[in-house]
This record gives C-alpha cells, sequence and structure tokens, in this order.
C-alpha cells in the first residue's frame, strides 16, 4: 500500500481520470512524502491535482492560498460536485459562515480549505490555523510575489510567515511563470529556496497558432472566428480600453453574446464580466492584459490579439488560456505596420501597457529597462514575421528544443512563399530617402506606384526617377515590404505620431547592395478551412449527440448554480459522445467521471446517450 498506489486510487475514483499526467506523478509522490516543492507547469498542465491529492491522501486539511475570490468559489464548486469536503474562507463571508468554515476545519471535517493571503495575514488567522491538522499547504499563483510582474500583490510578500508557523507541514508554490528571475523571488520570499523544482515542458500541443501580418486585422478576425467558432468562448485581446468597448461592441452587433474587460471599468462590472465569463458557454470578452490571472476556465476554445503583444513571455501567457482542457484550441494574431509602431512608441515614451498600473515607470534603471523591452519586442515581432514553425521559435525562446516542426501552426500548415526582395526593399528604401524621410507607407507606396494625386504634385515627387518604378506591386504589397523593413530595423517611423519613415544606419549595406534580403510575400493563404465548431471536439456523426448532452449539462449547472464545467468538461462529453455508454459501469470510464458524479449525474446523462439510439 503504497503512496503511490493511493494517488492513483484519488485519481481514478475521485477524479475519474485513468493516468497521470507529466510530472504529477512525481510531484505528488513528493508532496505525499512530506517534501516542500515548487512547481512550475504551463496553463493548463494539470496543477490543481499536484496538491488536491496529496492533500486527500495525507491526514488533516490542506490549506490552499489562492488569490482572487471568484477562483476560490469556483474550485471549491467543482471539488464539491466531486464529493470532496471543501470550503473557501475569505473576507466576504460574513461572521456566522466564518465560524461555520472554522468549525468544519478544527473538527477535521474539511479536506481542502481555500484562503485568500489577506484573510491569513489578518490577526489571529494563523492561531486559528493551529486548532486543525494541516496536510500540506499550497501556494497558487505563486508568482504574485514578484514585484515586477503584472500580477503583483503585496499581501504575498507575507507568506513566508507559514514557513515559520509550520514548519512540519510540506508546503508547495505553484505557477506557470517560468523565468529565473521570478523563480528566484519565488524561492526566497516564500522561503522555499530548499524545495525540490519541477519544471514542466512549456509544450501546448493542442493550441494550433496563426500570426497573421498586414491590414484589416479586425475583418480578418470576424472571418476567422466565424469559420472556426461561431459559437465558442473565447478571449479578443487588445491594446487600448477603447478598442475593447468597439470590439466587444460589433461582437454583440454580430449576434454573439460578448463584454469589455478593463481596468477602467469598476471593481464590481469587472468582477460580473469575469463571472460571467468564467459560467456562460459561448461568450466572448474583448479584454486588456488586465483581464488574466483568475480565468480558470478549461473550454475556452480561442485567444485572439489585434495588435501586438510586449514580448514573446506575455504572448505566451495569454494564448496560454486556450484550451486548459487538451482539447483543439486557436491562438490568432493580426497587426499591422501601425501596431508595430504603437507598441514602439509605448515602450520609447516609458509608458505603461493599457490595462494596468505596473511600477514600471520609476526613473532608475529606466533606460536600461526601456532597452530590454525593445528586445523582448524585437523577440515578439521576429515570431510574428518568422517563416518557420511557430512552435519551434516559442519553445526555442524558452530554452526547449524540439525535433522537428510541428505540423499544426499557420507556417507548417500554408508553408508562407519567400521571394528575393532586395531590389523592391532598395526601391523603397530610396523612397524614403529622395522624399525627404518625413512621409508615412501611404505616400510613399502612391510614389512608388506612379500615382500622381494632388499632394504628390505639389511636392514635385512625381518628377522623381522612381515615380512609378514600382508600379507592378500593389500598394498593399508595398505596405507589406515597408513593414517588414519597419520589423527588420532597416527603418524606423516617427514618435511623434505622423507615421513618417526614416531609414536607419542597417539600411545601408542593403541600398549599396552588399546585403541581399528574403521577404515574405504577401499571405496568400486559403480561406480558413470550412470546419465547423465542435468538428474539431467530436466526429459529425456524434455531432448531435454531443449537443444534447451539453443542453444537459447547461440545465444541471443551472439547477445547482455553477459553471457548466463543473458539472461535466468538454472532453468528458465528447467522449460519452462517441464511446455512447449504456450502463453505470461502461460511463464509469470515461475519462472525468469520478464516483460522485457517476452518482449525482450518471442516471440524467445515460438518459440523453439512450434516447439519441
Ligand atoms: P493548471 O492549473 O495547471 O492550469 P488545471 O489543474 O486547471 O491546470 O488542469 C487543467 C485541465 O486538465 C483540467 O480540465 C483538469 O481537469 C485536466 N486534468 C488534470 N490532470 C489530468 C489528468 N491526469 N488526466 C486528465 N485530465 C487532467
Ligand atoms: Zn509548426
Amino acid at each position: 500500500m503504497g503512496a503511490m498506489s493511493d494517488a492513483a486510487r484519488i485519481l481514478r475514483e475521485t477524479f475519474g481520470y485513468h493516468a497521470f499526467r507529466g510530472q504529477q506523478a512525481e510531484i505528488i509522490e513528493h508532496a505525499i512524502g512530506g517534501g516542500d516543492a515548487l512547481v512550475i507547469m504551463p496553463t493548463g498542465g494539470g496543477k490543481s491535482l499536484c496538491y488536491q491529492i496529496p492533500a486527500l491522501a495525507r491526514p488533516g486539511t490542506g490549506l490552499v492560498i489562492s488569490p482572487l475570490i471568484a477562483l476560490m468559489q469556483d474550485q471549491v464548486a467543482a471539488l464539491r460536485a466531486q464529493g470532496v469536503a471543501a470550503a473557501a474562507w475569505h473576507s466576504g463571508l460574513d461572521g456566522s459562515e466564518q465560524a461555520q468554515v472554522l468549525r468544519d476545519f478544527s473538527s477535521g471535517a474539511l479536506k481542502l480549505l481555500y484562503l485568500s493571503p489577506e484573510r491569513l495575514l489578518r490577526d489571529g488567522t494563523l492561531q486559528r490555523l493551529t486548532a486543525g491538522t494541516l496536510a500540506l499547504i499550497a501556494i497558487d499563483e505563486a508568482h504574485c510575489v514578484s514585484q515586477w510582474g503584472h500580477d503583483f500583490r503585496p499581501e504575498y510578500m507575507g507568506l513566508g510567515v507559514l514557513a515559520q508557523a509550520f514548519p512540519q507541514v510540506p508546503r508547495m508554490a505553484l505557477t506557470a511563470t517560468a523565468d529565473a528571475p521570478t523563480r528566484r523571488e519565488i524561492g526566497e520570499r516564500l522561503e522555499l529556496g530548499r524545495a525540490r523544482v519541477f519544471i514542466g515542458g512549456f509544450d501546448r500541443p493542442n493550441i494550433r497558432y496563426h500570426l497573421r501580418e498586414g491590414d484589416g486585422a479586425r475583418s480578418r478576425l470576424q472571418a476567422f472566428l466565424r469559420s472556426e467558432h461561431d459559437a465558442d468562448s473565447g478571449i479578443i485581446y487588445c491594446t487600448t480600453r477603447k478598442a475593447t468597448e468597439q470590439v466587444a461592441d460589433w461582437l454583440t452587433r454580430g449576434g454573439r453574446s460578448a463584454l469589455p474587460y478593463h481596468a477602467g471599468l469598476s471593481a464590481d462590472m469587472r468582477a460580473e464580466h469575469q463571472r460571467r465569463f468564467q459560467r456562460e458557454d459561448g461568450l466572448v470578452m474583448a479584454a486588456t492584459i488586465a483581464f488574466g490571472m483568475g480565468i480558470d476556465k478549461p473550454d475556452v476554445r480561442f485567444v485572439a490579439h489585434l495588435g501586438l503583444p510586449k514580448s514573446i513571455e506575455s504572448y505566451y501567457q495569454e494564448t496560454g488560456r486556450a484550451g486548459r482542457d487538451g482539447l483543439p484550441a486557436n491562438a490568432w494574431l493580426g497587426y499591422g505596420l501601425s501596431d508595430i509602431v504603437a507598441t514602439r512608441q509605448l515602450i520609447a515614451g516609458g509608458g505603461h501597457a493599457a490595462g494596468h498600473g505596473g511600477q514600471r515607470n520609476g526613473t532608475e534603471g529606466g533606460e536600461q529597462r526601456r532597452r530590454l523591452e525593445l528586445q523582448k519586442f524585437d523577440a515578439m515581432l521576429g515570431l510574428a514575421e518568422s517563416t518557420a514553425c511557430r512552435r519551434q521559435t516559442l519553445l526555442g525562446y524558452f530554452g526547449e528544443a524540439p525535433a522537428g516542426p510541428c505540423g499544426n501552426c499557420d507556417n507548417c500548415l500554408y508553408p508562407p512563399q519567400t521571394f528575393d526582395g532586395t531590389e523592391a526593399a532598395q526601391l523603397a528604401l530610396s523612397c524614403i530617402y529622395r522624399t525627404g524621410q518625413r512621409f508615412g507607407v501611404a505616400y510613399l507606396a502612391s510614389v512608388l506606384r506612379g500615382e500622381a494625386d494632388e499632394r504628390v504634385r505639389r511636392f514635385g515627387h512625381d518628377r522623381l526617377r522612381l515615380f512609378g518604378l514600382g508600379a507592378e506591386r500593389s500598394a498593399s504589397a508595398w505596405r507589406g515590404i515597408y513593414r517588414q523593413l519597419v520589423a527588420r530595423g532597416l527603418a524606423s517611423v516617427d514618435f511623434d505620431g505622423h507615421g513618417g519613415l526614416r531609414l536607419t544606419e542597417a539600411a545601408r549595406p542593403v541600398l549599396r547592395g552588399e546585403q541581399r534580403l528574403e521577404l515574405r510575400a504577401e499571405s496568400v493563404r486559403p480561406a480558413p478551412s470550412r470546419q465547423r465548431r465542435g468538428s474539431t471536439l467530436v466526429a459529425e456523426a456524434d455531432r448531435g449527440l454531443f449537443e444534447a448532452l451539453r443542453a444537459e449539462r447547461k440545465r444541471l449547472a443551472e439547477q445547482a448554480g455553477v459553471p457548466a464545467y463543473v458539472v461535466f468538461q468538454d472532453a468528458t462529453l465528447a467522449e460519452m459522445a462517441s464511446q455512447r455508454p449504456v450502463s453505470a459501469e461502461e460511463l464509469a470510464v470515461i475519462g472525468g467521471v469520478g464516483a460522485t458524479k457517476l452518482e449525482r449525474y450518471g442516471d440524467a446523462f445515460l438518459a440523453v446517450i439512450r434516447a439519441s439510439t
């Protein structure tokens, strides 16, 4: 009767899963044995089970520190649906509710107790926690201790007290943020310097990446959503608060349910929008990066970006919110030259990004930080402009080396065409120079194409030798070439807001013919496949049953007042639709059907399956 057989039994009976994922087994065994751990795993990797199972296997109550009340409540609801005695203790409870939670804790009736950091730091809390037995202490979203991250929570700095108050209790810190400085900060502040570190692989194989350069990102996104996600839940990250409002409005007018989310909304409204996103099927959130932590929804089917994130780290963290349930999901990004300019401008101005006020404006080291941020942004831009496998580039950035191209990103699926762009680049750069390094792309393209409008004539640029020399390319092809020249640093855009292009030092060797340039042709990708939503989750033949199961789930979730996925996740319903179990024994084999859910919901779902045959 080793620790592992206990863990495997709990995994099967309580959670209804048949195998551990990644490093879960090792982590759980280590914690059951009493060891401290720092667990770094990508979103969707399955961190929750790493502390929930040891809490169930060890005597006493597992204490979980979690940063958001809404998040806690949903986790508690999910645990209760699985038959686990769980409760949350936070400042939102009234006196008698708090007293009840504490009674259940000290009597040993609770297996998991979720606690907010501010509640923990209140006078008397530690004292009260000594009234029961602690099985382990888990600190979720541990990167919130990092002062430089955008999820910084000052109360997290105080969590070191747990080490002194409960030296015998194993502690575990968990996060999806991987960089070394954050890891060091977690180790120091939480006194986990000697904990064993578990770092999971970073790949998210079920996410398909699409990074689309060019104009009209909104309408291209619209087409993409129409063809692949006509009723799915998703997030659209926008760079400004105003854009979130516009996009939400635009989606709502198109008949979708959509809400905006940004730091300018009242706290109540933000909480309400987050709650609806978490609970409703098919809601789209148009958000700034203020929307992030606490999204614990397993069935987010797409994350889109309108405009460029500031770094690959942010991009990866944001897209990681898609497809936590392991089912196919899309990460879509659309950007053009103006987005490159906007982000560079934001960084150069030392402005903080929309949506949150980080403490990045300090003067000390300000210049150095700006340089670092520009480098990070250039890496992001490099990813966006690259013609190589996106996943290889992403994982390479995090220090992993996948064996080969992934076959599940846009560049793998529709290899982009490249061409020797040396002459085109020379012409484009000369045009910047000859017109005096002050005009924007639209004007430059007109001159190259030989369009002598009023403005061109007024400046006499219709008399330049290169006037009309680029007539064989469309204006949008020229815009694409200029975008690539800016992305590669051969030209820069004036930050005065007029968008005038200038040459940089790096343009010289190209103009002199000493350097050749390979450019990416305008994308002529096939129109998105005519897949319908759901067809990626279930075979066409099982689609009717899948929808019927979802309807049943919706009914049961509304009755119980919990998010739909608390009843069963999409992955479980998809497996039911394809396996069509007809008895309780067969149903119990489906992933995600534990003993309690079998008893509570088994008959209802079996009835739906029987009715469909
Ligand atoms: P994280 O906190 O790391 O983002 P979660 O703990 O929320 O991830 O787990 C992500 C999803 O994976 C959840 O839907 C969960 O039910 C599922 N999951 C976790 N472990 C397993 C497993 N061993 N087998 C099947 N599904 C799992
Ligand atoms: Zn690929």
